[in-house]
């Protein structure tokens, strides 16, 4: 559950940002606040499900959450991080959300037995229906928030026209990932483009130029 996706496979899939420490810091960089529009990568059952399989390596195995309960997570999270780099307390709804969210699936500690030693591994009890997904990365933002010196690392993009998160392990960091901000433009027409042509099977009007 430590494996993070590489930031070069979540570009691959149209998502800017990922590759942070947390699935959770991932998940808020899905929604391009400081965009005119607003974007939202997560537009679809089948992006938000292109998502959750980038992050499986580092997640509880079980079904993939609806669109629609990553949403809700998502505002959730993305309130209290806002919030706290703002220094304003966050909406009460929100904690609620996520501590609902982590309460859902109950873990518990398992102890497993090998040739080369003993260790501990978590089982999320998901027989009363919760998602083991939703409940991680609930949790990884209770961790977050009750760790302040790993919280005190938490960063918004310098570039004031971008709007994503990252944990700064680093003390100099200072932009959310080289290839965003300083192609930003260029990212936001390859989604546009990219996601123009997933929901329309037609081809595009550059493809026409160069079979005509
Ligand atoms: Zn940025």
């Amino acid at each position: 559950m430590t494996n993070r996706p590489r930031l070069e496979d979540m570009q691959r899939a149209d998502f800017p940002m990922g590759g942070e420490p947390l699935a959770a810091l991932d998940l808020a960089d899905t929604l391009m606040l400081a965009a005119q529009p607003p974007v939202d990568l997560m537009d679809s059952p089948a992006a938000s499900a292109t998502w959750w399989a980038l992050q499986a390596s580092r997640l509880p195995e079980g079904p993939t959450p609806s669109l629609e309960a990553t949403r809700t997570l998502r505002a959730a999270i993305r309130d209290v991080f806002d919030a706290h780099l703002a220094g304003r307390p966050p909406q009460d709804t929100s904690v609620e959300d996520i501590n609902a969210a982590a309460a859902t699936v109950p873990t518990s500690p398992r102890m497993v037995r090998s040739q080369t030693g003993t260790t501990m591994q978590t089982r999320w009890h998901t027989e009363q229906g919760g998602n083991a997904a939703l409940a991680a990365v609930a949790r990884e933002t209770i961790e977050l928030f009750a760790s302040p010196a790993r919280l005190a690392t938490l960063r918004r993009c310098a570039n004031p026209s971008c709007s994503m998160l990252f944990l700064a392990a680093n003390k100099r960091r200072t932009w959310c990932a080289a290839n965003v901000c300083g192609n930003r433009v260029r990212v936001a027409r390859h989604y546009e483009r990219t996601r123009g042509a997933n929901s329309n099977p037609q081809i595009t009007t550059d493809e026409r130029h160069t079979q005509g």
